[in-house]
């Protein structure tokens, strides 16, 4: 048997760092949500009991690395499932770009394992699964729009977003998570206002929320990428509403709600860089 699941990406709409924790994780606050560029995680049974994973691109690791493989790892020890497991990944979203692909890969292999095993698994044991690999596997559990704190994994339920494009640029240059957090210790950090995101998204303000997006891992990939001024401020000639760099970058998003602007930024940005996205938003898992 085989059960098949989508693992939309995300982006972040602010993003904050509030400090560096004991255990060497950051203090986060961040406002995400989901969207519709997605990758495809197909699970089935192998008669041998291992974990097997397949990738479509080759710089994807296809072994313990892997945030699927680490996923069915975890519900393997904790379930105690003896049967094997091949795990095939589609990948869609960019790697490394800012959008947690890995981390919405292991999200969706919980819940196709969860299908294929018939476990049962409750959200709040799905979430105690997901904290083990990676702050960002919470979120992509259930995805559609949430403020995430702690290190990412505390998860407060948002309004959607008011219906809107996501035009996404991604490019060429892949970054690092882990050293754009370093870098970001050694400097001031620039806070975004996430209270009042919080207070246009639950008004559904979305010419407010374009203007409160914010993120302060931007100022530090910047200097790494020089690509993302210029991506940014030939999207805001074209005329996006509210521009952005996700995550830790280097993809830069620009929201707008309308379909011709849509269209003007794909066409323009093309120009400039071969990986150019127009997606609309993605509404959460139904998990209870
Ligand atoms: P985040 O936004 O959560 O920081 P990201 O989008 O910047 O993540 P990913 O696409 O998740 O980055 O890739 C980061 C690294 O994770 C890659 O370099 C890759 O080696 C590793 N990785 C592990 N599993 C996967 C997976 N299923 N898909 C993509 N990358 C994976």
């Amino acid at each position: 048997m085989k059960v098949l699941e989508k693992a939309p990406a995300k982006i972040n709409l602010s993003l904050d760092v509030l400090g560096k924790r004991g255990d060497g994780y950051h203090e986060v606050r961040m406002i995400m949500t989901s969207i519709d560029l997605a990758d495809r995680v197909e699970c089935g049974d192998l008669p041998e009991n291992q974990i097997e994973v397949r990738a479509s691109v080759p710089y994807v690791p296809e072994d313990e690395r892997n945030f699927a493989y680490q996923a069915a790892h975890h519900i393997k020890a904790k379930y105690g499932i003896r049967r094997g497991v091949e795990i095939t990944i589609t990948k869609n979203i960019p790697v490394a770009a800012g959008l947690a692909g890995g981390s919405t890969d292991a999200a969706a292999t919980i819940r196709a394992l969860n299908r294929l095993w018939k476990l049962g698994m409750s959200y709040q044991e799905m979430l105690a699964v997901a904290e083990q690999i990676g702050s960002d596997v919470a979120f992509c559990l259930k995805g559609g729009t949430a403020l995430a704190t702690g290190r990412g994994e505390q998860l407060e339920a948002l309004p959607p977003l008011p219906p809107c494009w996501v035009v996404l640029v991604k490019p060429t240059v892949s970054v690092s998570t882990a050293q754009i957090y370093k870098d970001l210790d050694s400097r001031p950090i620039e806070h975004p206002d996430v209270d009042a995101m919080l207070h246009a998204i639950d008004a559904g303000d979305f010419e407010s929320i374009c203007r409160l997006l914010g993120n302060c891992l931007e100022p530090v990939t910047m200097r790494k990428v020089a690509d993302i001024a210029k991506i940014k401020s030939h999207m805001k000639e074209i005329g996006a509403e509210g521009i952005l760099m996700s995550g830790s970058g280097p993809t830069v998003f620009a929201l707008t709600q309308h379909e011709s602007r849509m269209q003007r930024l794909i066409n323009g940005m093309r120009g400039y860089c071969s990986q150019v996205y127009a997606v609309r938003l993605c509404k959460p898992f139904p998990l209870v």
